[in-house]
């Protein structure tokens, strides 16, 4: 069995019986759902009314892997993109914030009251730290592993 349903859909409240579950929609106990443990989908005949064990896991606030073998290399692929594109966004904002920073020190040495250069000064001296810590962890191995995970969670 590749996943713990049968469990899943009882902590969820639903009674289960070998690869049969007692859905919602039935209100005596025909048993009308069936579970596949191994592909991780539960499934009512009766409704139509389907359920993954990720569904049910990030219910109860467990993340279990995904359905498909072949997901991970996928997402692997997906967060190796995304990696690239977010890398070439954000040297390109950070060149751009760079040079505009470089305007707004040399308009200080003549207009040391200039509101729009300190702002801009601020402003790349704030998102540098972001950069940095992109940087950083997008070189090292187990920053990577963070950042990865961290964006697991908002492609899902
Ligand atoms: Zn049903």
């Amino acid at each position: 069995m590749r996943y713990p349903l049968p469990s899943l859909l009882t902590a969820a409240g639903f009674a289960v019986r070998g690869n049969r579950f007692n859905c919602r929609c039935d209100g005596g106990s025909k048993y009308t759902g069936s579970l596949n443990a191994e592909k991780g989908v539960a499934y009512c005949h009766r409704c139509h009314h389907s359920l993954t064990a990720r569904q049910l896991g990030r219910e109860r606030g467990v993340n279990l892997p995904g359905c498909r073998i072949g997901r991970a290399r996928i997402m692997r692929q997906r967060f190796r993109d995304w990696l690239a594109a977010t890398a070439g966004d954000l040297s390109d904002r950070e060149r751009r914030l760079a040079r505009r920073a470089e305007w707004a020190k040399a308009a200080l040495t003549s207009f040391s009251d200039m509101d729009s250069a300190w702002n801009c000064l601020a402003a790349w001296y704030h998102a540098r730290r972001t950069y940095e810590l992109f940087w950083e962890s997008a070189c090292d191995k187990v920053g990577r592993f963070w950042l990865y995970r961290s964006w697991r969670k908002h492609a899902c």
